[in-house]
């Protein structure tokens, strides 16, 4: 159910309509629209009694949400989620494109700290690298933990990107969500209901990539157990899925790149690298993506993928994603969006500087 308020009540009638749906033992989530507030009302089994609801001061009425996730869908909330990071002009979502680039793994200072000079130097808002690693193999390499933690945090110090990395498990989503700007749950774990929870009751962005046989309403379910718990920035990424077809690692469904939009609000990036698992094959179809309306690109870069601890085949070399901006900024304005390049960070006392975006 969805109470819709009128554009002109005053956040004191918001706040007693969300107290009146509490009382009722239900959930009550505001979502500030540009026009108006609309309140999703979860935790309810049927129906809620709409007559009460409808009397209440700057209700302007009262809907039931057709779809099975309600505040993943644009029933509920009509404009797109654009989440924002404090401090810089960095968004995921809206008119400008997001770029999350990085290693697979974190493997050591100097690597993270080559890699990242070099994607910041091309435009890179965001950095992305694994602490903990979700890997086929127990003998595989599993990460560094809270080392990389650290050297990501250090990263963001120093060149100003955003950092963006996965947390495996319940024992250390806490600490990811200390260190990074955007929690990343992978693939394998899109259907981890209980981490899919306690990420929903942090109040950090949360990267949900899709689960390698996932359906579009098992995405949108996934995203609304964060949603539902009040963690309301969520961001999608498609990194392809298992098919019949062996000429790559997994099979990039752009199609769901629209489909996501017509029914949620929510950000949706691509993830080209795990998608495709082929070097060769990235740059296409980062292209394709953003040409499909993609709000960003998830890419894997690493200086010396030949010796990488893990994805090297699918990374980048540095030279290759400077390309790859260049490309996506030419196409980028032909669907109605822009790709900054570098981030800006207000300083308290200077305004803001420039990162390091050409
Ligand atoms: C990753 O981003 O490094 C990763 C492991 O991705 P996925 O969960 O999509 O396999
Ligand atoms: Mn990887």
């Amino acid at each position: 159910m969805l109470v819709v308020m009128k554009a002109q009540a005053t956040a004191e009638e918001v706040q007693a309509v969300c107290e009146h749906i509490e009382q009722l033992g239900f959930r009550a989530h505001a979502l500030p629209g540009a026009q108006r507030t609309a309140i999703g009302i979860t935790g309810n089994q049927g129906e809620v009694d709409r007559g009460n609801l409808e009397e209440l001061p700057g209700v302007a009425e009262v809907i039931r949400v057709s779809k099975p996730y309600k505040l993943a869908s644009r029933e509920v909330k009509q404009e797109d989620t654009i989440v924002r990071f404090a401090g810089t002009d960095a968004t995921i979502g809206g008119r400008n494109l997001a770029v999350v680039a990085g290693p697979c793994s974190i493997e050591s200072r100097e690597q993270a700290f080559a890699i990242a000079e070099q994607v910041a130097a091309s435009g890179a808002q965001f950095f992305r690298g694994g602490a903990y690693k979700p890997r086929t193999s127990p003998y595989a390499f599993q990460g560094l933990g809270l080392e990389a933690l650290h050297i990501m945090a250090e990263i963001r110090d120093r060149f100003g990107l955003r950092i963006i990395t996965e947390a495996m498990d319940n024992e250390t989503l806490d600490l990811v969500a200390e260190w990074a700007d955007v929690i990343q749950i992978g693939a394998r774990n899109m259907q981890n209901f209980s981490l899919l929870k306690h990420a929903g009751r942090l109040r950090k962005p949360v990267l949900l990539k899709r689960g390698m046989s996932a359906t579009l309403d098992e995405f949108l379910m996934a995203a609304e157990y964060i949603l539902s718990e009040g963690n309301y920035e969520v961001i999608l990424c498609e990194r392809g899925v298992r098919t019949f077809a062996d000429h790559c690692r997994n099979t990039l469904d752009l199609s769901i790149v629209p489909a996501v939009q017509k029914l949620s609000h929510l950000p949706i990036l691509v993830d080209p690298s795990h998608g495709t698992g082929k070097r060769d094959k990235v740059l296409p179809m980062a292209r394709a993506a953003i040409a499909a309306g993609a709000d960003g690109i998830l890419v894997e870069v690493h200086n010396q993928p030949e010796k990488a601890l893990s994805d090297g085949p699918q990374s980048l070399y540095p030279d290759q994603f400077a390309r790859m901006m260049d490309e996506i900024e030419q196409i980028a304005p032909v669907v109605g969006r822009t790709l900054p390049r570098g981030i800006r960070i207000e300083t308290a006392a200077a305004g803001a500087h420039d990162g390091f975006g050409k």
